[in-house]
């Protein structure tokens, strides 16, 4: 199972290819610009960094073949909020929807949604695969919207006066 994720909404090149392995398989591919490299770090695992090929994909792509419960990690540390301390990830993501309600965040209806496939059998590897990818089409979203104000390729709004 192979997730495809964008983890910014950055529209360079990337510069360098940041995988980690475990057994010869690649847990996860991530391509990062060189302003965005620190985004590595809130991946899991021990990495290689190596140049990215030519030519190279955008920013932000991420092959993502991790577990379920490490993949979820990952989106905790780049965008999800409120999974709260349970070890069940269907529990950890109900968490999340819940809060993100609660705050009236715009990513709270497909939180909700996510949450609900996972009702249909948390073990199903099918199950799995479908969560994970509407995870990453929710991650995004929620990273669109939150770097958004950071400049580089964003429209620039100019208030009415
Ligand atoms: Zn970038």
């Amino acid at each position: 199972m192979t997730v495809l994720r964008q983890i910014t909404a950055c529209p360079h090149p990337a510069t360098r290819t940041i995988t980690h392995h475990t057994s010869h398989v690649p847990l996860w591919t991530l391509h990062l610009c060189d302003r965005h490299r620190h985004l590595a770090t809130r991946l899991i695992g021990a990495r290689r960094t190596t140049a990215a090929a030519t030519p190279a994909p955008r920013c932000g792509t991420c092959h993502d073949r991790q577990p379920i419960t490490r993949a979820i990690e990952t989106h905790e540390r780049l965008w999800l909020t409120g999974c709260g301390e349970d070890a069940h990830w269907p529990a950890r993501l109900h968490a999340a929807a819940m809060y993100s309600a609660h705050l009236g965040e715009p990513s709270a209806a497909a939180l909700n949604e996510i949450s609900q496939v996972t009702a249909h059998g948390p073990d199903d590897p099918d199950v799995q695969t479908r969560v994970l990818q509407l995870l990453a089409t929710a991650e995004q979203a929620a990273l669109t919207r939150i770097t958004a104000g950071c400049g580089q390729g964003t429209v620039e709004h100019t208030p009415a006066t």
